[in-house]
């Protein structure tokens, strides 16, 4: 069993990605597949006349803004366009694939952020409209007969808080927390960088091997987005799963390669 994370920044190669999962499938490989969608979120968004709002912690970890208009965009994103079009495109290569948000069955639990603290224009403010919250709890049980009746389950947020409202959830910290709660052994992040740099942007800095004690100092190379990746690996090895690869998913057979140890290899 293996858990692959792929990202929803530019760039994204989603045809090699399902490529890659139906060549696994077919060998006889069980995949949960766990998506994003945040670069086509911020185009309808803006299509929509509903611009991103980003705010950022004390402790520089960004998110997106969720009231309750933008949780309808972003499920119409994720749950919608993005995860239907990926199911397709796995059917498409003969792989029987079921989507599913993290609402359904309560696949992906969770409590809701009472409040959000967040620095504007340096000044620190509290945000009470927001609607997301952290991932505490997965259905195991749902995707154990999912996957044991042949289906691949393709996994998206929103997920669900606990009582029972659609929240925005950060799609790495949750992949993390599926592959620790089904044992898997490795867990794949795919997304539009070869692994995390030591000098974003340029690629010819990527770390290739993190120990599990050395993920601290990693998050210092880390940017924006990038950290809560690096979190999420924390999380997973935390949680039990071997290693975590972060590998890039705009060229040929990024599964593969991610198995191959080609990107940055995250071990105990
Ligand atoms: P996805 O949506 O595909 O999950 P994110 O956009 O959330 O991916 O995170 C990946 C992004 O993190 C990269 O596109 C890059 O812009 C940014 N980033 C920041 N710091 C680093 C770093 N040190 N190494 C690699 N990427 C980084």
């Amino acid at each position: 069993m293996i858990v692959v994370k792929v990202g929803g920044s530019a760039g994204i190669n989603y045809d090699l990605v399902c490529d890659d999962i139906a060549a696994l499938v077919k060998s006889g490989t069980q995949v949960i597949l766990v998506h994003g969608g945040s670069h086509e979120t911020n185009v309808i968004s803006e299509r929509l006349g509903k611009p991103p709002r980003i705010l950022t912690s004390a402790q520089g970890y960004t998110s997106r803004y969720t009231d309750s208009e933008t949780l309808d965009i972003f499920a119409m994103v994720y749950a919608g366009k993005m995860n239907t079009r990926i199911v397709e495109r796995l059917q498409k290569r003969g792989v029987n694939a079921i989507g599913l948000s993290g609402i359904d069955g309560r696949l992906l639990e969770g409590p809701r952020k009472a409040s959000v603290r967040a620095i504007v224009d340096g000044r620190q403010i509290l945000v009470r409209d927001d609607y997301t919250g952290k991932v505490e709890k997965v259905n195991t049980g749902l995707l154990a007969l999912l996957s044991g009746a042949g289906y691949t389950p393709v996994i998206t947020p929103p997920a669900c808080s606990t009582e029972g409202e659609a929240i925005n959830v950060d799609g790495d910290r949750a992949a993390a927390m599926i592959a620790s709660a089904i044992g898997a052994k490795q867990l794949i992040i795919l997304s539009n960088v070869p692994g995390l740099l030591r000098q974003f942007p340029d690629e010819s800095t990527l770390i290739t091997h993190i120990k599990y004690s050395e993920l601290e100092q990693a998050l210092s190379f880390a940017e924006g987005r990038m950290k809560k990746k690096v979190l999420g690996a924390t999380e997973a090895i935390a949680g039990g799963v071997e290693q975590v690869v972060f590998a890039d998913a705009r060229l040929p057979n990024p599964i593969a390669n991610a198995i191959a140890g080609k990107g940055t290899v995250i071990s105990r």
